[in-house]
């Protein structure tokens, strides 16, 4: 199963895309992708350490990031509860609901470097 984690840079990049290229590199292949300047989101096939992993990689290579597990899979259908809107792919817990302010939530790390 495909879990995906989400690591927000502190420092924005002006290349989004040029940025996500080297994030894969440094994770070893893993597939990275760009949802804006500064939030990636990370696929990984088990999510258990995933977030450890990423963290640890980012750590080591002297980058500023904070890296948080996404909660979209862990609502049915990938859905807000309360009024069915669509839970983007990048949220983690706290962010709430455009539609309806509902907050999500799921584990959080105290991961910032
Ligand atoms: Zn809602």
């Amino acid at each position: 199963m495909v879990e995906v984690v989400c690591v927000r840079l502190e420092e924005a990049s002006v290349d989004s895309q040029a940025q996500a290229e080297s994030l894969s590199a440094l994770m070893g292949g893993q597939s990275v992708k760009a949802v804006d300047g500064e939030t990636f989101l990370v696929y990984v096939s088990d999510s258990r350490d995933a977030v450890e992993e990423v963290t640890d990689r980012l750590n080591y290579a002297g980058i500023t990031a904070f890296v948080e597990e996404t909660v979209r899979s862990l609502y049915d259908d990938g859905e807000c509860p309360d009024c069915g809107e669509d839970i983007p792919e990048h949220y983690t817990s706290g962010d709430s609901c455009v539609n309806c302010e509902h907050v999500f939530t799921g584990r959080v790390h105290e991961n910032g470097v």
